[in-house]
């Protein structure tokens, strides 16, 4: 008997592992595939992501195999710099390969206890009041008291749940792949930037050792379960560029599409959906690894809490009420890019007023705290306009903020040096420090970095912690 079984160990499934294991709780996780991705797909991690691999002390790691870039540029693909002063220690986006970060946090969760199982395909579950039976594709039966289905946008657990996935079906494919070519890149350089006047999801880029990363729209929507072949590429380079550029030996071969959709519930009793399981949206503007990250990190402590036995009755609920409304922003907000990027004399101009509106500094900072993540705020009721925020690293007596926050508890920043978290310190760390720099006398953290209280009232405060943390120990 697991406590939680998770299926599939994409990011979202192996960070999920993660956050688990930090509070013991016992980990397997089912990947249907025997090896890891082949697929060098170049992702982007955005400022939130990037400030929770630092809440977790993977920061470094991350930054050993990525690239720094600007922050900027990422709405509809509109090159505007970042404004200046970003409400962020890490104001910057990290270019990394998917199979890279992937390894990292499978090896992370890994490392802190959870078992990986390749070649175990879910293909059915049941529930019941003590658990669930989670079915594998040889007919092995396993049992844990909870299931997370993290198993991407075809989600079999999503399905075997019934649970609706409403939204807009893809319009247009893409293909994008890796292959050698036949012409010379002087040649393939003029041609591109031709036709990349009039199509935006086009390219062909050298990718070093002779090798280019293709992209190119297909000629209709196929079977996304089946990948193309390189005839497909062939034509569908002919017919946008009239020369398929001689493609030939492919590395791998791959296709996406641009449909939203999204799940109509986060949970059924004991079995819950995360990351692209969820949610699914074009990947223009680069948010959907990030935002499934995310959603591992506001459901892990939620779910210990509920295994550990301390969890308020509302906490595990507060994941759907906290996270849906964070992926219908950003499907609406794709949907909005999508529109700024086709080539119709509309949203030309519509994409040339935005581009001009973006030269004021708020519009700009609120796109960019849109797409980054860091301008969520989760609705904890009345209050300051930081709660329900995250805090970003703030300087503390002891260095940096989020340096405190890597065992994933609870944490009082306590400027007063008066308050106590009592009978809460097994779940909580305490810090009093009068020189944080905070504009606020104490705040509560919750494990995932947002804030969920805001005073300096001791009586008040124990309040919150009970609203959070349960009950006092003792
Ligand atoms: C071209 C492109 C570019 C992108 N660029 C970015 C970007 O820059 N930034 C960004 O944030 N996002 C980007 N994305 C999106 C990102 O790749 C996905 O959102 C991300 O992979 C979702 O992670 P996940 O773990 O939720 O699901 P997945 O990565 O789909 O992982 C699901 C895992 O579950 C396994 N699985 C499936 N079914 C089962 C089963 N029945 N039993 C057991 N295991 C199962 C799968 O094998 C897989 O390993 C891009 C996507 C595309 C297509």
């Amino acid at each position: 008997m697991f406590d939680v079984i998770i299926a599939g160990c994409g990011p979202t499934g192996a960070m999920l592992a993660a956050e688990l294991r930090l509070h013991d709780v016992r980990v397997l996780v089912l990947e249907k595939e025997t090896a890891p991705k082949s697929f060098v797909r170049i992702v982007g991690l955005h400022m939130r992501s990037l400030e929770l691999m630092a809440m977790r002390g993977l920061l470094d790691r991350v930054l050993r195999h990525g690239r720094q870039r600007p922050a900027g540029g990422f709405f509809a693909a509109i090159p505007k710099p970042a404004p200046k002063g970003l409400d962020s220690a890490h104001p910057y986006l990290v270019g990394i390969p998917q199979p890279v970060i992937e390894r990292l946090l499978e090896e992370r969760a890994v490392e802190l206890g959870a078992q990986v199982r390749r070649g175990s395909a879910v293909t059915g579950l049941a529930q019941d009041d003590e658990g669930v039976t989670v079915e594998l594709a040889d007919g092995e039966r396993l049992r844990s008291r909870y299931l997370v289905g993290c198993d991407g946008g075809r989600s079999t657990v999503r399905k075997l749940l019934g649970v609706g996935f409403p939204g807009e079906p893809s319009r247009t494919e893409t293909l994008m792949g890796e292959m050698e070519v036949g012409v010379p890149q002087e040649e393939i350089a003029a041609k591109v930037a031709e036709i990349q006047e009039t199509t935006r999801s086009f390219w062909l880029r050298p990718f070093g050792g002779g090798i280019y990363s293709v992209v190119v729209p297909a000629a209709g929507v196929g079977d996304r379960a089946e990948p193309p072949t390189l005839e497909d590429f062939e034509q569908a380079l002919r017919a946008i560029a009239g020369t398929d550029f001689g493609v030939h030996s492919p590395r791998w071969l791959s296709r996406f599409g641009d449909a939203t959709r999204l799940a109509e519930r986060y949970r059924v009793g004991r079995v819950l959906l995360a990351g692209d399981a969820a949610h699914i949206h074009p990947p223009i503007g680069g948010q959907g690894l990030n935002l499934g990250v995310q959603d591992a990190f506001n459901l892990g402590w939620k779910l210990a809490a509920q295994i550990r036995g301390w969890a308020p009755e509302p906490l595990l609920d507060s994941y759907q009420a906290e996270r849906r409304p964070v992926a219908e922003d950003v499907l609406d907000n794709t949907r909005a890019q999508m529109e700024l990027l086709s080539t119709e004399p509309g949203p030309r101009a519509v994409r040339r007023l935005l581009t001009e509106l973006m030269d004021f500094e708020e519009v700009n900072r609120h796109l960019i705290e849109k797409i980054t993540a860091i301008g969520v705020r989760y609705d904890f009721g009345d209050g300051p306009d930081l709660l329900g925020r995250r805090l970003r690293d703030i300087d503390v007596a002891q260095g940096h903020l989020y340096s405190l926050l890597h065992r994933g508890r609870g944490l009082l920043l306590d400027r007063t040096e008066r308050l106590t978290v009592g009978g809460w310190s097994d779940r909580v760390d305490h810090l009093a420090d009068p020189t944080a720099a905070l504009d606020a006398p104490c705040v509560l953290l919750r494990p995932d970095g947002h804030v969920a209280w805001i005073g300096d009232d001791q009586r008040d405060l124990d309040d919150h912690l009970s609203r959070w943390f349960g009950e006092p120990a003792g």
